[in-house]
């Protein structure tokens, strides 16, 4: 698979899925922008860690949800890089409870992540990508997005919220050779799934033909097709990682 993009962002891309994807991108003559909220150890690492392997890799520091900070951080790139090829929206949180006792704060911290820090952040690269006549963006929903899921009400919305997304701004700026796809991991190996309880984790393992959680890995594979030669007429499709979890 031949990889079109040079220039590269990807949020939340400090650790877990974000970081895997960074790495599995990651070749010489892409600048791959790895950004996170509060840049430390973890991104220091990745930084390290995805040069290596030949790529330019610079670390940029914004809060997806604070729409002027992801506009200047993107202004910032396309200033020095002069393009922007391939976004990826990946930054997420979760802050799980029942709807009888989701708080308003709990509601509006996960929408604003991770659903309007993708509209930020495809706001402001849409008016590159459309002078370049190329792009891809690549949205991270979740199975749940699909399936619901108890506890979740907040997060299932965002990631629901992220399949209408990726299909409307597909219509939008098909015309303009720019692709936008979302991919849905099932249940996959990182520090947002860790902390969830073993009887939870013994519930979801049991939906899961496969037998085992996915890694970041296999995540990161699926995004690397997106954004390759091998999907250039692909758009507005959800393409899902979940071990069987749910066949759609
Ligand atoms: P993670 O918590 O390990 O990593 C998320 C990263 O996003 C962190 O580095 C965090 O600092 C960063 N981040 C959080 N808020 C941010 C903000 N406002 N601005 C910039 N960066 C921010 O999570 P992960 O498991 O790697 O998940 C990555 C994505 O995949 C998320 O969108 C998540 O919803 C999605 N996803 C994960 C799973 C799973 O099982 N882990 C399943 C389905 C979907």
């Amino acid at each position: 698979m031949n990889d079109i993009a040079s220039v590269a962002l990807i949020t939340g891309a400090a650790r877990g899925i974000g970081r895997a994807i960074a790495l599995a991108l990651a070749r010489p003559g892409l600048t791959i922008y790895l950004n996170d909220i509060a840049l430390g150890e973890e991104a220091a690492r990745t930084q390290k860690d995805v040069a290596a392997k030949g790529a330019a890799a610079k670390l940029i520091e914004f809060n997806v949800a604070d729409f002027g900070q992801v506009q200047r951080g993107i202004d910032e790139i396309v200033k020095e890089s002069g393009r922007l090829d391939l976004l990826v929206n990946n930054a997420g949180i979760t802050r799980d409870n029942l709807i009888l006792r989701m708080k308003e704060d709990e509601w509006d911290a996960v929408l604003a992540v991770n659903l309007k820090g993708a509209y930020n952040c495809i706001r402001a690269v849409s008016k590159t990508m459309v002078k370049q006549r190329f792009g891809r963006i690549i949205n991270l929903s979740s199975v749940v997005g699909v399936m619901g899921n108890a506890g979740q009400a907040n997060y299932v919305a965002s990631k629901a919220g992220l399949i209408g997304l990726t299909k409307s701004v597909a219509r939008e700026l098909g015309s303009r050779n720019i692709t936008v796809n979302a991919v849905a991991p099932g249940f996959i190996q990182t520090e947002m799934t860790e902390s969830l309880p073993e009887k939870v984790k013994a519930e979801m393992m049991a939906q899961i033909p496969l037998g085992r959680f996915g890694t970041p890995e296999e995540v990161a594979q699926a995004v690397v097709f997106l954004a390759s030669e091998a999907a250039t007429y692909i758009t507005g499709q959800v393409i899902h990682i979940n071990g069987g979890m749910l066949m759609v």
